[in-house]
């Protein structure tokens, strides 16, 4: 084939269509990322009110304003639709090729029991989550088999970190015979807090003193006081994070081997440091070394977020296209490009 056909062979492959659960911070950010995408098309929109459905495709502009002034998508004239069970009527109804769960993991079966949900449907397709605990990753883990005979292609653990920080330290891996750390510590910037209440009420869970059901129960005003007393700032150590367990199901490192922690600063879009991966090894020769990824600083969460989990999407797209199911992590599997 010449390059002319190529192209025309790419061109008329139809956009993958995807659908966003969840509508807050991240799930605005990933229907601008899909914006800027010819090879994926959003088509559904799910929020806990309501849900937004159009076969040729969500105008991204209407969707974050109508739910920033009116609180859900639903209201999206002509297509929306008020209801308290958005992710059941979208499986029922919609055509969808793969969603991104950009939902809150609040309490910590939640996107598990999302899952199950698609298992049950008689669903068929991608789905493709930025969970973060190590206690919920292994729930998913758990569900291989149910979700192989599903025909569902599961990619779980795909978003920051978990995710490109994961699959970052799974390719640096490669120089070395023997993996005898990996640390990970990102910075987080963000104007504020209410942007993205999930994240930020899921990070308190990791602070001494809390749990995901005491950050779960607590009210705005109680979050919003706490983070008064840290000026808000939450400094984060040693949290359970999936990038552990998905290492070591990957064959990489025992999981007592890695650890996670980090900086959020609600009250400024500048990182208050810079995101890094560093992978600590001794190669063939014997030899004790570190490799160091890290992240550019104007890079934000939501990039870092979104951007992944729609590589793997697409990757997770080709998997299923070949009749490959079940469950799959950032650490296994590489992502695709989107263009
Ligand atoms: P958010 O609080 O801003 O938004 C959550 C959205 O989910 C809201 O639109 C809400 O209406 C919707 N929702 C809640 N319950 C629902 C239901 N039952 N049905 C349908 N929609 C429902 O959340 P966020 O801050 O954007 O975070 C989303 C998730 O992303 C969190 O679980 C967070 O931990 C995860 N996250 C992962 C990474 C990573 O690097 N892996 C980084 C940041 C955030």
């Amino acid at each position: 084939m010449n390059s002319e056909k190529i192209k025309n062979s790419l061109n008329i492959s139809p956009a993958i269509r995807v659908g966003v659960l969840g509508f807050g911070g991240l799930g605005q950010a990933a229907a601008k990322v899909v914006a800027g995408k010819r090879e994926m098309i959003l088509v559904a929109a799910a929020d806990q009110k309501g849900y937004a459905y159009a076969t040729e495709g969500l105008n991204t502009e209407k969707s974050v304003a109508t739910y920033q002034a009116q609180g859900s998508v639903g209201y999206l004239e002509p297509i929306g639709t008020l209801t308290n069970q958005s992710i059941q009527d979208l499986i029922e109804i919609a055509e969808v090729d793969g969603y991104f769960l950009a939902l809150p993991n609040l309490p910590n079966d939640f996107i598990p029991n999302v899952a199950k949900e698609f298992i049950k449907s008689g669903w068929r397709g991608v789905l493709v989550d930025a969970i973060k605990r190590t206690t919920a990753v292994e729930q998913l883990l758990a569900m291989r088999e149910e979700l192989e005979a599903a025909g569902i292609t599961y990619m779980t653990g795909c978003g920051a970190t978990p995710g490109l920080l994961t699959a970052a330290a799974a390719l640096a891996a490669q120089s070395y015979a023997e993996i005898h750390q990996v640390e990970i510590t990102f910075g987080v910037g963000i104007a504020n807090w209410e942007a993205y209440r999930a994240t930020v009420r899921e990070d308190i869970g990791h602070m001494p003193g809390y749990t995901v059901e005491t950050a779960r129960a607590m009210t705005d005003a109680e979050v919003e006081a706490l983070l008064d007393k840290t000026n808000g700032v939450l400094t984060l150590k040693n949290m359970e994070h999936a990038d552990d367990v998905m290492l070591e199901v990957a064959g990489i490192v025992g999981r007592d081997r890695v650890t996670v922690g980090g900086v959020v600063d609600t009250r400024n879009p500048k990182k208050p440091l810079s995101t890094n991966v560093k992978v600590t090894g001794r190669t063939f020769e014997g030899k004790i070394s570190t490799h160091t990824f890290t992240l550019g600083d104007e890079t934000s969460m939501a990039a870092n977020v979104c951007g992944p989990a729609f590589g793997y999407l697409k990757a997770g797209r080709q998997l299923h296209q070949r009749g490959i199911y079940g469950i799959f992590t950032a650490a296994e599997i590489m992502p695709q490009f989107v263009r």
